[in-house]
């Protein structure tokens, strides 16, 4: 189909987006200057700061763009203003839903606690008018089960007042899914949904383990074809994936976008969703991945409908939210005579 369509639409949604990853540029001077930082940056010093080249990266270059902007998140203040920030630029991205991620305990180097910090990012989500949802990330690691167990709590507190669901985020090779499982059995005893990274820098026997740990959604998944058995998982228990594809090309799990497996994920029959991953590192937008996708693997219109379509039944929105979303992706699809 011609990109000139996806160029028209409006009523994309985005189910993997992390806060830290994905701030506006003019927030980020913003944030510079509420966290009184004299030094003057160039826009091409931000973008550099900021984002990885658009080829040859790697995950240990990509990991390093999160240390600035986080270092810029710490207090209620930019918390706030980030996450109504973001939403206001997803709105004129063309958004009409989307759940963003963060992890508190990232939020904590000036004393900011777990709940003072989603408290303000429940108030920057309430100032605009874009419909979302808040995920909390765990974090995996060694030596903060404590400050995991805390973003459990809080999610529960907080879950439909703002927070939609729970994800664990971090080092998948080094701090494999199966170290968590105390977590997850607490995290099904609250009913919280739960999406989980995995089958990404990890293989497929981690999306087996957040399956069987009450995962509804897969962070990435992308190397669930490696496994005949994870293929039968997904199928089964109706898993949906959160594929991110320019995140996955920066972190150098493939070379390129040719090689990603976006037909053969399709050809499963799997719940797939287009997600951005982090637009200010990757320099992306959710149009963007739809056009990258439609220029490699020549997509058509009732392709991006079933994608898009996906991402409404595959996210923990309410159902209210959810009719909304459906029916103005078919009044838009319409409206263009798609
Ligand atoms: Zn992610």
């Amino acid at each position: 189909m011609d990109n000139e369509v996806i160029n028209k639409l409006s009523c994309f949604i985005d189910l993997h987006i992390h806060l830290d990853g994905s701030l506006p540029m003019e927030t980020v001077k913003k944030l510079l200057v509420l966290n009184k930082i004299e030094k003057n940056y160039t826009d091409d010093d931000l973008k550099n700061i900021l984002s990885v080249p658009r080829v040859g990266g790697n995950l240990n270059d990509y990991l390093k763009k999160f240390d600035f902007p986080v270092s810029l998140l710490q207090t209620p203040k930019a918390i706030e203003m980030a996450v109504y920030d973001l939403k206001e630029k997803l709105k004129e991205d063309g958004l009409i839903y989307a759940e963003i991620r963060f992890a508190p305990q990232k939020h904590m180097q000036r004393g900011m606690t777990i709940e003072q910090c989603v408290r303000a990012a429940i108030r920057g989500q309430e100032k605009s008018s874009l419909k979302s949802g808040l995920i909390l990330c765990m974090m995996r690691g060694d030596d903060n089960h404590d400050l995991n167990l805390e973003t459990i709590e809080i999610a529960k507190k907080y879950l439909g007042h703002g927070v939609c669901g729970i994800d664990l985020a971090g080092a998948e090779a080094q701090y494999p899914t199966e170290n968590f499982k105390d977590l997850f059995d607490l995290v099904k005893s609250y009913v919280i949904p739960t999406t989980i990274h995995a089958g990404e820098a990890a293989g497929p026997r981690s999306v087996d383990t957040a399956i069987s740990f009450g995962a509804r959604r897969i962070g990435h998944g992308v190397r669930s074809l490696e496994s005949t058995q994870t293929i039968k998982s997904i199928k089964d228990n109706n898993i949906a994936l959160e594929l991110c594809p320019t995140s996955n090309l920066n972190t150098g799990l493939f070379e390129n976008i040719e090689e990603y497996p976006f037909k053969g994920l399709l050809n499963y029959g799997f719940k797939i969703t287009i997600n951005t991953d982090n637009t200010t590192v990757s320099n992306t937008s959710i149009r963007r991945e739809f056009r990258i996708l439609n220029n490699a693997f020549n997509l058509n219109t009732i392709m991006v409908k079933n994608l898009i379509m996906n991402s409404v039944r595959a996210s923990f929105a309410q159902p209210n939210i959810r009719v909304f979303c459906e029916s103005e992706i078919e009044r838009q699809f319409k409206e263009l005579n798609l």
